[in-house]
């Protein structure tokens, strides 16, 4: 079984994106610019937001984060937003989410330039995407795309089943698929028989919020399975894969922590330089 090592592989884009944020310097005498809004106190989202900035400092971004009291209005962040489309020096803006229930989230989406829309959830990115255009892809599919296509180049004519269909992960994911000629079946919770959906699979990806709901007799032997959960359990940070028992019959997996998450990150980088490289076009 091939433990799919989502640290080292991001640590390998992030040297990558390194090298060219380094070349783009050099050629347009400006560096791509993140800017992060962060609402709020909640402790997971510091998280990622720190994280986040580590990672850009890292690979040579111009990185800030603009942080606001969980009370701000919306009027206030949507004419930051705004500010900052204007703003030539900023490539990419990611507002963390989740936002304060007097934050219409779409509206705060919708605002956001498309070209700067690191995230991809702009409806104009989520279009293109479905129509094989080019656009922002949301952070969290894209990483476990890379990782797939490390594993198997070609994936024409696989059939792959995601479980789950949020605009995060599960259309998204499905998409990518889809372009590289995969057979894609999309579960969710009204899925009638999942094990015999998932029994099906090549490429199965888990982004449920179930804590290890894929078990090793639900896999066909081979598979590579992308296990995008992070579930908080009284054992600790699981997946929603059964990792010891499919790792068993599994072709590929990833492991939770250490799989998708640092994946996700690297790939928001990636983002907002590939939005600084269309804006120069
Ligand atoms: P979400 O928006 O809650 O969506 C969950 C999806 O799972 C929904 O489509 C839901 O179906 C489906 N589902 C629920 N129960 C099911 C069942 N028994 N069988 C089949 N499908 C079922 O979740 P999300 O935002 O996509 O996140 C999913 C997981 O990934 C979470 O654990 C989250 O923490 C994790 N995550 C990880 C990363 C990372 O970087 N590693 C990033 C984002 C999210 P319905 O549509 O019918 O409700």
């Amino acid at each position: 079984m091939i433990l799919i090592d989502g640290k080292k592989i991001a640590a390998e884009l992030r040297e990558e994106l390194r090298q060219e944020v380094v070349g783009l310097k050099a050629k347009h005498s400006k560096i791509p610019g993140l800017t992060v809004i962060l609402i709020g106190d909640m402790a997971p989202s510091q998280i990622y937001v720190r994280m986040k900035e580590k990672a850009a400092n890292e690979v040579g971004l111009k990185s800030e984060v603009i942080r606001y009291p969980e009370a701000v209005e919306e009027k206030t962040v949507l004419d930051k937003i705004n500010e900052l489309n204007k703003d030539e020096n900023i490539s990419g803006i990611l507002v963390q989410l989740p936002l304060p229930k007097h934050i219409d989230k779409q509206k705060v989406i919708e605002t956001i330039l498309p070209g700067k829309d690191v995230d991809g959830f702009h409806p104009m990115n989520v279009g293109n995407l479905s129509s094989g255009y080019e656009s922002s892809v949301p952070c969290t599919p894209l990483g476990c795309y890379l990782m797939i296509k490390k594993i198997e180049p070609n994936l024409s004519g696989k059939k792959a089943v995601m479980i789950g269909r949020s605009n995060l992960n599960g259309k998204p994911m499905a998409q990518l698929l889809l372009k590289e000629n995969c057979t894609v079946t999309i579960t969710h919770s009204k899925t009638k028989d999942l094990k015999a959906e998932c029994l099906e699979a090549d490429i199965i990806v888990a982004a449920v919020g179930i804590p290890e709901l894929v078990k090793a007799d639900w896999v066909k032997k081979d598979a590579i399975v992308i296990d995008v959960g992070i579930n908080k359990t009284e054992n600790g940070i699981v997946g929603d894969v059964a990792f010891d028992e499919v790792s068993k019959v599994a072709r590929a997996l990833t492991p939770v922590p250490g799989g998708v998450g640092p994946m996700t990150i690297a790939c928001l980088l990636k983002n907002t330089i590939e939005c600084f490289k269309r804006s120069q076009k």
